[in-house]
């Protein structure tokens, strides 16, 4: 490894003594780099790398797209970025609130000169409500040692969409109205016709619901409708080509629609929720449902009780 990179990696490192090692990414189109993060939870073992991240490589600079559960996810980010390109990181774009998606931020903020850092305008609000959980969450998963930190976005994304040049390559940030949370963004790389979905789409990984039910139901047909020529989804293996991202979001469309139904009917009857997560039993052919299909049944409950 040529030392002129081993310098530029710990130049970023957020005071790290030693660079760390490169993060194994895929060039999915001609300058289009996707980390494909592990579907689990977050261990100490595994040190928060459970969600996708890529970035994004213009003639000018570089943006990222998330940046995984941790601080060490970041660092292994820069280190996969600089085994890459040396140009400079002008965007780190967060997808959601989530923390497996934002808190290797925290590697990218000691970068000089610093990029922005671009999320939804609800998102600091969110982050605001959730702060103290998510701290603990981190803490408990990761290690004492591995204390969270959170970088407060440095541009707001609202209802418009953001063009970000990255010299001679476009990328579009759309944010949407709450689905999947109520802070979510896409990324399209106009170049490559590649979406960065972040949660609003979920592939093998079960869907998790933290917005709305009816809300992600509805948008699912306008993000199909991008027509994306690849799919990053925020947890499972891109999908590649127009039928495959496709395929994509009907099988998500079918699982949460089905969510939808048999919670409307559980709830016509009469059906108790502590019954109801019982009996509503996850659809076959998805991971980890036994973290979240439950928890997605109570949030259905929660959502569509009141409706006529
Ligand atoms: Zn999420």
């Amino acid at each position: 490894m040529p030392a002129l990179v081993l310098t530029l990696a710990l130049t970023g490192a957020s005071g790290s003594t030693r660079a760390a090692d490169p993060a194994p990414v895929n060039e999915v189109a001609p300058g289009v780099f996707v980390h494909t993060g592990q579907i689990a939870e977050a261990t100490r073992d595994n040190d928060g790398d459970t969600s996708n991240w890529g970035f994004v490589v213009g003639e000018r600079c570089i943006a990222v797209i998330d940046s995984g559960g941790s601080t060490a996810t970041g660092e292994a980010l820069l280190a996969a970025i600089r085994s890459q390109s040396p140009l400079p990181v002008c965007a780190v774009i967060s997808t959601h609130v989530h923390p497996d998606h934002i808190l290797g931020n925290a590697a990218l903020a000691s970068l000089k000169p610093a990029p922005e850092f671009v999320a939804s305008q609800r998102l600091p609000a969110a982050l605001a409500a959730r702060q103290s959980t998510y701290t603990a969450l981190a803490l408990r998963q990761l290690g004492a040692d591995r204390a969270p930190v959170f970088v407060a976005p440095t541009s707001l994304v609202g209802a418009q969409t953001v063009q970000i040049n990255l010299g001679n390559r476009d990328l579009t940030v759309r944010s949407w109205p709450t689905a999947h949370t109520d802070n979510d963004l896409t990324v399209s790389d106009e170049t490559s016709g590649t979406l960065f979905a972040g949660d609003l789409l979920f592939v093998d990984h079960i869907p998790v619901l933290d917005g709305s039910l009816t809300g992600w139901l509805a948008q699912i047909p306008t993000l199909r409708a991008l027509s994306a020529t690849r799919v990053v989804p925020g947890h499972g293996g891109v999908a590649s080509g127009a039928a495959a991202v496709a395929a994509a979001w009907d099988r998500e469309h079918a699982y949460l629609l089905d969510l939808r139904d048999r919670v409307r009917a559980s709830l016509r009857i009469g059906t108790a929720l502590a019954r109801a997560v019982d009996t509503l039993t996850a659809p076959a052919g998805w991971q980890l449902t036994e973290l979240y299909h439950r928890r997605n049944v109570t949030a259905a409950y929660a959502e569509l009780e009141w409706e006529d």
